[in-house]
Protein backbone atom coordinates (compact mmCIF):
# COMPACT_ATOMS: atom_id res chain seq x y z
CA UNK A 1 0.00 0.00 0.00
CA UNK A 2 1.13 3.37 -0.84
CA UNK A 3 2.62 5.49 2.26
CA UNK A 4 0.29 8.66 2.51
CA UNK A 5 2.50 11.85 2.10
CA UNK A 6 -0.26 14.56 2.81
CA UNK A 7 -0.05 17.64 5.28
CA UNK A 8 -0.66 16.04 9.09
CA UNK A 9 -0.82 17.77 11.81
CA UNK A 10 0.24 20.85 12.47
CA UNK A 11 0.88 21.15 8.85
CA UNK A 12 -2.34 20.91 8.12
CA UNK A 13 -3.76 24.96 8.57
CA UNK A 14 -6.70 26.27 7.75
CA UNK A 15 -7.72 27.19 3.36
CA UNK A 16 -10.12 29.77 2.43
CA UNK A 17 -10.54 32.99 0.53
CA UNK A 18 -11.58 33.26 -3.11
CA UNK A 19 -9.54 32.34 -6.26
CA UNK A 20 -9.83 32.79 -10.17
CA UNK A 21 -10.43 29.08 -10.70
CA UNK A 22 -10.75 26.18 -8.10
CA UNK A 23 -9.28 22.71 -9.80
CA UNK A 24 -10.63 19.86 -6.99
CA UNK A 25 -8.78 16.46 -8.03
CA UNK A 26 -5.24 16.31 -9.32
CA UNK A 27 -4.94 13.83 -11.39
CA UNK A 28 -5.28 13.13 -15.63
CA UNK A 29 -8.02 15.27 -15.93
CA UNK A 30 -7.66 17.79 -13.17
CA UNK A 31 -3.59 18.41 -14.16
CA UNK A 32 -4.76 18.64 -17.99
CA UNK A 33 -7.36 21.50 -17.54
CA UNK A 34 -4.89 23.32 -15.38
CA UNK A 35 -2.29 22.73 -17.58
CA UNK A 36 -4.02 24.57 -19.89
CA UNK A 37 -4.17 27.67 -18.24
CA UNK A 38 -0.48 28.18 -17.35
CA UNK A 39 0.51 31.47 -18.45
CA UNK A 40 -3.25 33.18 -18.49
CA UNK A 41 -2.46 34.97 -15.82
CA UNK A 42 -5.33 33.49 -13.89
CA UNK A 43 -5.07 32.58 -10.01
CA UNK A 44 -5.27 28.42 -10.18
CA UNK A 45 -5.63 27.07 -6.64
CA UNK A 46 -5.48 22.80 -7.31
CA UNK A 47 -6.40 20.43 -4.42
CA UNK A 48 -6.67 17.05 -4.40
CA UNK A 49 -6.68 14.71 -0.81
CA UNK A 50 -3.43 13.22 -1.39
CA UNK A 51 -0.63 14.69 -2.51
CA UNK A 52 0.02 14.89 -6.37
CA UNK A 53 1.08 11.24 -8.17
CA UNK A 54 0.66 9.54 -4.82
CA UNK A 55 -1.97 7.31 -5.10
CA UNK A 56 -1.95 5.33 -8.63
CA UNK A 57 -5.55 5.00 -9.92
CA UNK A 58 -5.03 2.93 -13.09
CA UNK A 59 -2.56 0.51 -14.85
CA UNK A 60 -1.44 3.60 -17.15
CA UNK A 61 -1.58 2.36 -20.52
CA UNK A 62 -2.30 5.20 -23.21
CA UNK A 63 -2.17 5.63 -27.08
CA UNK A 64 2.18 6.39 -27.32
CA UNK A 65 0.37 9.99 -29.28
CA UNK A 66 -0.64 11.24 -26.42
CA UNK A 67 2.44 10.86 -24.40
CA UNK A 68 4.30 12.54 -27.17
CA UNK A 69 2.30 15.18 -27.47
CA UNK A 70 2.67 15.63 -24.31
CA UNK A 71 5.73 16.32 -24.58
CA UNK A 72 6.46 13.78 -21.60
CA UNK A 73 7.57 10.55 -23.29
CA UNK A 74 9.86 10.77 -19.87
CA UNK A 75 7.29 8.81 -18.32
CA UNK A 76 6.80 5.77 -20.47
CA UNK A 77 7.71 2.47 -19.19
CA UNK A 78 7.05 -0.25 -22.08
CA UNK A 79 5.57 0.03 -25.47
CA UNK A 80 3.13 -2.19 -27.84
CA UNK A 81 2.20 -2.24 -31.54
CA UNK A 82 -0.22 -4.89 -30.90
CA UNK A 83 -2.63 -6.53 -28.18
CA UNK A 84 -2.35 -10.23 -27.72
CA UNK A 85 -6.27 -11.31 -27.26
CA UNK A 86 -6.37 -14.68 -25.30
CA UNK A 87 -9.23 -16.67 -24.63
CA UNK A 88 -10.76 -19.87 -23.90
CA UNK A 89 -10.15 -21.30 -27.00
CA UNK A 90 -7.06 -20.31 -27.91
CA UNK A 91 -5.23 -16.44 -29.00
CA UNK A 92 -5.47 -13.55 -31.47
CA UNK A 93 -3.35 -10.97 -31.90
CA UNK A 94 -4.78 -7.54 -33.01
CA UNK A 95 -2.28 -5.70 -35.08
CA UNK A 96 -2.99 -2.28 -33.87
CA UNK A 97 -1.98 1.04 -36.70
CA UNK A 98 -1.11 3.27 -33.74
CA UNK A 99 1.03 2.47 -30.56
CA UNK A 100 0.17 1.80 -26.78
CA UNK A 101 2.47 2.84 -23.74
CA UNK A 102 2.21 1.92 -20.20
CA UNK A 103 3.49 4.68 -18.19
CA UNK A 104 4.69 5.58 -14.32
CA UNK A 105 1.64 7.08 -12.93
CA UNK A 106 4.08 9.42 -10.54
CA UNK A 107 6.20 10.67 -13.20
CA UNK A 108 3.30 11.62 -15.51
CA UNK A 109 1.16 13.60 -12.85
CA UNK A 110 4.80 15.15 -11.64
CA UNK A 111 5.48 16.30 -15.40
CA UNK A 112 2.21 17.80 -16.00
CA UNK A 113 2.23 19.67 -12.75
CA UNK A 114 5.55 20.98 -14.09
CA UNK A 115 3.87 22.25 -17.10
CA UNK A 116 1.02 23.73 -14.59
CA UNK A 117 1.60 27.43 -13.27
CA UNK A 118 -0.86 26.69 -10.57
CA UNK A 119 -0.82 26.46 -6.56
CA UNK A 120 -1.58 23.22 -4.95
CA UNK A 121 -2.79 21.94 -1.42
CA UNK A 122 -4.29 18.66 0.21
CA UNK A 123 -7.10 19.09 0.86
CA UNK A 124 -10.40 16.66 0.87
CA UNK A 125 -13.36 17.73 -0.57
CA UNK A 126 -16.54 17.16 1.77
CA UNK A 127 -19.36 19.04 -0.69
CA UNK A 128 -20.76 22.39 -2.09
CA UNK A 129 -20.01 25.50 0.73
CA UNK A 130 -23.06 27.40 1.14
CA UNK A 131 -23.60 30.16 -0.73
CA UNK A 132 -22.57 33.63 0.42
CA UNK A 133 -26.24 34.53 0.86
CA UNK A 134 -27.23 31.32 2.72
CA UNK A 135 -28.84 30.86 -0.48
CA UNK A 136 -31.71 33.42 -0.39
CA UNK A 137 -31.43 35.68 -2.90
CA UNK A 138 -30.78 34.57 -6.72
CA UNK A 139 -27.01 34.47 -7.36
CA UNK A 140 -25.42 37.12 -9.78
CA UNK A 141 -24.42 35.51 -13.13
CA UNK A 142 -20.71 34.15 -12.51
CA UNK A 143 -20.94 34.56 -8.64
CA UNK A 144 -18.33 32.91 -6.32
CA UNK A 145 -19.17 28.99 -6.04
CA UNK A 146 -18.14 27.76 -2.46
CA UNK A 147 -16.58 24.54 -1.79
CA UNK A 148 -16.07 22.90 1.43
CA UNK A 149 -12.86 20.68 2.55
CA UNK A 150 -11.82 20.05 5.82
CA UNK A 151 -9.28 22.54 5.56
CA UNK A 152 -12.12 25.68 5.57
CA UNK A 153 -14.52 26.58 2.78
CA UNK A 154 -12.53 27.85 -0.65
CA UNK A 155 -14.58 29.97 -3.22
CA UNK A 156 -14.41 30.90 -7.05
CA UNK A 157 -16.02 31.72 -10.06
CA UNK A 158 -14.84 28.67 -11.78
CA UNK A 159 -14.59 25.68 -9.87
CA UNK A 160 -13.72 22.22 -11.62
CA UNK A 161 -14.86 18.70 -10.37
CA UNK A 162 -12.09 16.02 -11.44
CA UNK A 163 -12.48 13.99 -8.45
CA UNK A 164 -13.40 10.85 -9.96
CA UNK A 165 -16.79 9.19 -10.62
CA UNK A 166 -18.87 10.11 -7.25
CA UNK A 167 -19.21 13.13 -8.74
CA UNK A 168 -18.71 15.52 -5.33
CA UNK A 169 -19.94 18.63 -6.25
CA UNK A 170 -22.85 17.41 -7.86
CA UNK A 171 -26.39 17.79 -6.74
CA UNK A 172 -29.25 15.13 -7.04
CA UNK A 173 -29.71 11.88 -6.31
CA UNK A 174 -26.83 9.83 -5.27
CA UNK A 175 -25.11 7.49 -7.84
CA UNK A 176 -24.11 4.49 -6.23
CA UNK A 177 -23.08 0.95 -7.50
CA UNK A 178 -24.32 -1.85 -7.36
CA UNK A 179 -26.97 0.62 -9.64
CA UNK A 180 -25.33 3.16 -11.10
CA UNK A 181 -23.69 2.26 -14.59
CA UNK A 182 -20.23 1.48 -13.52
CA UNK A 183 -17.54 -1.41 -14.00
CA UNK A 184 -15.68 -2.75 -11.42
CA UNK A 185 -11.82 -2.58 -12.21
CA UNK A 186 -9.34 -4.34 -10.22
CA UNK A 187 -5.18 -5.39 -10.51
CA UNK A 188 -2.12 -6.21 -8.79
CA UNK A 189 1.06 -5.30 -9.26
CA UNK A 190 3.68 -7.63 -9.61
CA UNK A 191 7.63 -7.98 -10.47
CA UNK A 192 7.89 -7.51 -14.17
CA UNK A 193 10.00 -8.49 -17.02
CA UNK A 194 7.31 -9.07 -20.31
CA UNK A 195 6.91 -8.78 -23.43
CA UNK A 196 3.01 -8.58 -24.59
CA UNK A 197 0.43 -6.19 -23.71
CA UNK A 198 -2.19 -9.11 -23.12
CA UNK A 199 -6.32 -9.07 -22.68
CA UNK A 200 -8.00 -12.00 -21.45
CA UNK A 201 -11.68 -12.80 -22.67
CA UNK A 202 -12.78 -15.77 -21.08
CA UNK A 203 -15.57 -16.55 -18.43
CA UNK A 204 -13.05 -18.08 -16.18
CA UNK A 205 -12.06 -14.42 -15.10
CA UNK A 206 -15.45 -12.52 -15.44
CA UNK A 207 -18.74 -13.36 -17.17
CA UNK A 208 -18.51 -9.21 -18.74
CA UNK A 209 -15.40 -7.65 -18.83
CA UNK A 210 -11.99 -8.66 -19.51
CA UNK A 211 -8.76 -9.36 -17.85
CA UNK A 212 -5.36 -7.43 -18.52
CA UNK A 213 -1.60 -7.88 -18.09
CA UNK A 214 0.35 -5.05 -18.88
CA UNK A 215 3.98 -5.00 -18.82
CA UNK A 216 5.47 -1.64 -17.29
CA UNK A 217 9.42 -2.42 -17.85
CA UNK A 218 9.61 -3.38 -13.73
CA UNK A 219 6.03 -4.46 -12.61
CA UNK A 220 3.59 -5.96 -14.86
CA UNK A 221 -0.48 -4.39 -13.71
CA UNK A 222 -2.67 -7.52 -14.06
CA UNK A 223 -5.95 -7.19 -13.38
CA UNK A 224 -9.81 -8.39 -14.05
CA UNK A 225 -12.88 -5.64 -14.72
CA UNK A 226 -16.41 -6.62 -14.55
CA UNK A 227 -18.97 -4.76 -16.26
CA UNK A 228 -21.61 -6.12 -13.93
CA UNK A 229 -20.63 -4.19 -10.95
CA UNK A 230 -22.49 -7.32 -9.20
CA UNK A 231 -19.49 -9.30 -9.80
CA UNK A 232 -16.71 -9.70 -7.34
CA UNK A 233 -13.09 -9.38 -9.28
CA UNK A 234 -11.33 -10.18 -6.07
CA UNK A 235 -11.25 -13.69 -6.23
CA UNK A 236 -10.73 -13.99 -10.18
CA UNK A 237 -7.98 -11.09 -10.32
CA UNK A 238 -6.25 -13.88 -7.76
CA UNK A 239 -7.31 -17.11 -10.30
CA UNK A 240 -5.23 -14.75 -13.82
CA UNK A 241 -2.49 -13.86 -11.28
CA UNK A 242 -1.61 -17.58 -10.70
CA UNK A 243 -1.92 -18.61 -14.40
CA UNK A 244 0.40 -16.25 -15.34
CA UNK A 245 2.50 -16.98 -11.81
CA UNK A 246 2.93 -13.68 -10.65
CA UNK A 247 2.31 -12.49 -7.12
CA UNK A 248 -0.87 -10.75 -6.10
CA UNK A 249 1.16 -8.00 -4.61
CA UNK A 250 0.13 -3.60 -4.76
CA UNK A 251 -3.51 -4.04 -5.57
CA UNK A 252 -5.35 -0.99 -6.52
CA UNK A 253 -8.75 -0.47 -7.81
CA UNK A 254 -11.90 1.26 -8.12
CA UNK A 255 -14.77 1.63 -9.69
CA UNK A 256 -15.26 2.89 -13.32
CA UNK A 257 -17.84 4.86 -15.48
CA UNK A 258 -19.23 3.60 -18.93
CA UNK A 259 -21.91 5.94 -19.24
CA UNK A 260 -21.62 9.43 -20.37
CA UNK A 261 -22.76 12.18 -17.96
CA UNK A 262 -23.72 15.61 -18.60
CA UNK A 263 -20.74 17.56 -17.68
CA UNK A 264 -22.01 20.89 -16.10
CA UNK A 265 -24.55 21.20 -13.30
CA UNK A 266 -25.10 24.07 -10.97
CA UNK A 267 -22.16 26.47 -12.35
CA UNK A 268 -19.83 23.47 -11.81
CA UNK A 269 -17.56 22.04 -14.81
CA UNK A 270 -16.93 17.95 -14.46
CA UNK A 271 -14.32 15.87 -16.60
CA UNK A 272 -13.18 12.86 -16.96
CA UNK A 273 -14.44 9.97 -14.61
CA UNK A 274 -16.83 12.61 -12.58
CA UNK A 275 -18.53 13.05 -15.80
CA UNK A 276 -18.48 9.60 -17.51
CA UNK A 277 -15.77 10.11 -19.74
CA UNK A 278 -14.23 6.73 -19.66
CA UNK A 279 -14.80 4.74 -22.86
CA UNK A 280 -17.38 1.90 -22.70
CA UNK A 281 -16.19 -1.65 -23.72
CA UNK A 282 -12.37 -0.38 -23.21
CA UNK A 283 -12.46 1.11 -19.64
CA UNK A 284 -10.21 3.56 -21.36
CA UNK A 285 -10.57 6.60 -19.42
CA UNK A 286 -7.37 8.27 -18.79
CA UNK A 287 -6.79 9.71 -22.65
CA UNK A 288 -10.91 10.80 -22.32
CA UNK A 289 -10.21 12.35 -19.46
CA UNK A 290 -7.01 14.43 -20.44
CA UNK A 291 -8.18 15.33 -23.75
CA UNK A 292 -12.19 16.61 -21.99
CA UNK A 293 -9.88 18.39 -19.35
CA UNK A 294 -8.32 19.92 -22.16
CA UNK A 295 -11.22 20.90 -23.34
CA UNK A 296 -12.43 22.26 -20.11
CA UNK A 297 -9.47 24.14 -19.90
CA UNK A 298 -9.65 26.35 -22.46
CA UNK A 299 -13.20 27.32 -21.76
CA UNK A 300 -11.87 28.37 -18.78
CA UNK A 301 -8.87 30.35 -19.99
CA UNK A 302 -11.72 31.90 -22.06
CA UNK A 303 -13.73 33.04 -19.51
CA UNK A 304 -10.37 34.33 -17.92
CA UNK A 305 -9.37 35.98 -20.68
CA UNK A 306 -12.83 37.97 -20.86
CA UNK A 307 -13.34 36.33 -24.17
CA UNK A 308 -16.80 34.13 -22.79
CA UNK A 309 -19.37 34.51 -19.40
CA UNK A 310 -19.00 31.39 -17.65
CA UNK A 311 -22.48 30.50 -18.34
CA UNK A 312 -21.22 30.77 -22.18
CA UNK A 313 -18.37 28.71 -21.28
CA UNK A 314 -20.92 25.99 -19.64
CA UNK A 315 -23.01 25.76 -22.42
CA UNK A 316 -20.17 25.10 -25.03
CA UNK A 317 -19.12 22.57 -22.89
CA UNK A 318 -21.47 21.00 -22.26
CA UNK A 319 -22.28 20.93 -26.21
CA UNK A 320 -18.69 19.41 -26.36
CA UNK A 321 -19.12 16.48 -24.13
CA UNK A 322 -22.87 15.97 -25.74
CA UNK A 323 -21.32 16.11 -29.40
CA UNK A 324 -19.41 12.60 -28.11
CA UNK A 325 -22.48 11.19 -26.92
CA UNK A 326 -23.33 8.80 -29.85
CA UNK A 327 -19.48 7.54 -29.50
CA UNK A 328 -20.33 6.28 -25.90
CA UNK A 329 -23.61 4.53 -26.83
CA UNK A 330 -21.81 2.49 -29.49
CA UNK A 331 -19.36 1.18 -27.23
CA UNK A 332 -21.81 0.89 -24.68
CA UNK A 333 -23.50 -1.26 -26.97
CA UNK A 334 -20.45 -3.09 -27.98
CA UNK A 335 -20.27 -4.06 -24.19
CA UNK A 336 -23.46 -5.02 -23.93
CA UNK A 337 -23.41 -7.44 -26.89
CA UNK A 338 -20.23 -8.49 -26.07
CA UNK A 339 -20.73 -11.01 -23.29
CA UNK A 340 -23.71 -12.76 -25.02
CA UNK A 341 -21.28 -14.00 -27.63
CA UNK A 342 -21.18 -17.90 -27.31
CA UNK A 343 -17.14 -17.99 -26.10
CA UNK A 344 -16.25 -20.30 -29.08
CA UNK A 345 -16.88 -17.55 -31.70
CA UNK A 346 -14.88 -14.88 -29.05
CA UNK A 347 -11.22 -15.82 -31.27
CA UNK A 348 -12.79 -16.29 -35.02
CA UNK A 349 -14.23 -12.57 -34.38
CA UNK A 350 -11.04 -11.38 -32.96
CA UNK A 351 -9.08 -13.01 -35.53
CA UNK A 352 -11.55 -11.06 -38.23
CA UNK A 353 -10.42 -7.79 -36.23
CA UNK A 354 -6.95 -9.02 -36.77
CA UNK A 355 -7.51 -8.75 -40.69
CA UNK A 356 -5.37 -5.38 -41.10
CA UNK A 357 -7.46 -3.34 -42.98
CA UNK A 358 -10.10 -3.82 -40.59
CA UNK A 359 -8.49 -3.44 -37.55
CA UNK A 360 -6.45 -0.15 -39.55
CA UNK A 361 -10.97 0.81 -39.41
CA UNK A 362 -11.55 -0.32 -36.66
CA UNK A 363 -8.61 0.86 -34.38
CA UNK A 364 -8.33 4.77 -35.99
CA UNK A 365 -12.50 5.63 -35.73
CA UNK A 366 -11.67 4.81 -32.03
CA UNK A 367 -8.58 6.37 -31.60
CA UNK A 368 -10.90 9.40 -33.53
CA UNK A 369 -12.95 9.70 -30.55
CA UNK A 370 -10.58 11.58 -28.58
CA UNK A 371 -7.32 12.17 -31.40
CA UNK A 372 -4.32 12.58 -29.63
CA UNK A 373 -3.79 16.02 -31.97
CA UNK A 374 -6.28 17.97 -29.61
CA UNK A 375 -3.53 18.12 -27.46
CA UNK A 376 -1.12 21.26 -27.60
CA UNK A 377 2.06 21.86 -27.05
CA UNK A 378 2.27 23.52 -23.39
CA UNK A 379 2.77 26.95 -23.24
CA UNK A 380 4.48 27.83 -20.16
CA UNK A 381 6.89 25.27 -18.02
CA UNK A 382 7.33 25.26 -14.71
CA UNK A 383 11.08 26.26 -13.89
CA UNK A 384 12.68 24.54 -11.21
CA UNK A 385 12.70 26.18 -8.40
CA UNK A 386 15.10 28.72 -7.32
CA UNK A 387 17.39 27.15 -4.41
CA UNK A 388 16.84 28.42 -1.47
CA UNK A 389 19.50 30.98 -0.42
CA UNK A 390 22.83 29.60 2.14
CA UNK A 391 21.75 31.53 5.38
CA UNK A 392 18.27 30.48 4.97
CA UNK A 393 18.73 27.27 4.71
CA UNK A 394 21.51 27.01 7.17
CA UNK A 395 18.97 28.63 9.81
C1 LIG B 1 -7.95 -1.06 -11.97
C2 LIG B 1 -8.09 0.01 -13.02
C3 LIG B 1 -7.24 0.01 -14.12
C4 LIG B 1 -7.41 0.97 -15.12
N1 LIG B 1 -6.53 0.97 -16.18
C5 LIG B 1 -6.64 1.91 -17.15
C6 LIG B 1 -5.68 1.96 -18.21
O1 LIG B 1 -4.73 1.18 -18.26
N2 LIG B 1 -5.85 2.90 -19.16
C7 LIG B 1 -6.87 3.81 -19.12
O2 LIG B 1 -6.98 4.64 -20.02
N3 LIG B 1 -7.78 3.80 -18.10
C8 LIG B 1 -7.67 2.90 -17.11
N4 LIG B 1 -8.55 2.90 -16.05
C9 LIG B 1 -9.56 3.98 -15.97
C10 LIG B 1 -8.84 5.28 -15.49
O3 LIG B 1 -8.08 4.99 -14.34
C11 LIG B 1 -9.79 6.41 -15.13
O4 LIG B 1 -10.77 6.55 -16.13
C12 LIG B 1 -8.99 7.71 -14.97
O5 LIG B 1 -8.11 7.59 -13.87
C13 LIG B 1 -9.91 8.92 -14.77
O6 LIG B 1 -9.13 10.04 -14.53
P1 LIG B 1 -9.69 11.25 -13.64
O7 LIG B 1 -8.65 12.30 -13.67
O8 LIG B 1 -11.07 11.57 -14.04
O9 LIG B 1 -9.86 10.63 -12.16
P2 LIG B 1 -8.85 9.88 -11.21
O10 LIG B 1 -7.62 9.48 -11.94
O11 LIG B 1 -9.64 8.82 -10.52
O12 LIG B 1 -8.45 10.98 -10.14
C14 LIG B 1 -9.35 11.53 -9.22
C15 LIG B 1 -8.53 12.40 -8.26
O13 LIG B 1 -9.43 13.02 -7.35
C16 LIG B 1 -8.98 12.87 -6.03
N5 LIG B 1 -10.13 12.86 -5.14
C17 LIG B 1 -11.15 11.97 -5.11
N6 LIG B 1 -12.05 12.32 -4.17
C18 LIG B 1 -11.57 13.46 -3.59
C19 LIG B 1 -12.06 14.31 -2.55
N7 LIG B 1 -13.21 14.08 -1.90
N8 LIG B 1 -11.33 15.40 -2.21
C20 LIG B 1 -10.15 15.67 -2.85
N9 LIG B 1 -9.64 14.90 -3.83
C21 LIG B 1 -10.35 13.80 -4.20
C22 LIG B 1 -8.21 11.54 -6.04
O14 LIG B 1 -7.25 11.48 -4.97
C23 LIG B 1 -7.56 11.56 -7.42
O15 LIG B 1 -6.30 12.19 -7.39
C24 LIG B 1 -8.43 1.96 -15.02
C25 LIG B 1 -9.27 1.96 -13.90
C26 LIG B 1 -9.11 1.00 -12.91
C27 LIG B 1 -10.00 1.03 -11.71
Amino acid sequence: MATRATKRGSERTGLGGTRDVLVCGASFAGLMAARELAGSGADVLVIDRYEIGERQTSACAIPTAYLENLGLLEAEKQRFSSVLIRTAHGSARLPVPWEFSTFDYPTLCELLWRDCDATFETAKVNGRGEPPNGGLAAEPEGAPIAVETDRGVISAPLVVDTMGWKRVLASGSPYQPPDAPLSRGLEVHPGGGRDELEVFINRKYVPAGYGWSFPADDEIRVGVGSFDPRFHVRPTTETLAEDLGVETIGWQGNWIPHKLRPATGQGVFFAGDSAGHCLPLTAEGIRPALYFGAALGRELRAVHDGRRTRERALAGYESFNRSHQRHFDWLLRAQKILPRFPPRLVRPVMATVGIRRIADFAFNAYLDIAPPEFIQPVRARRTAPEPEPEAAVAA
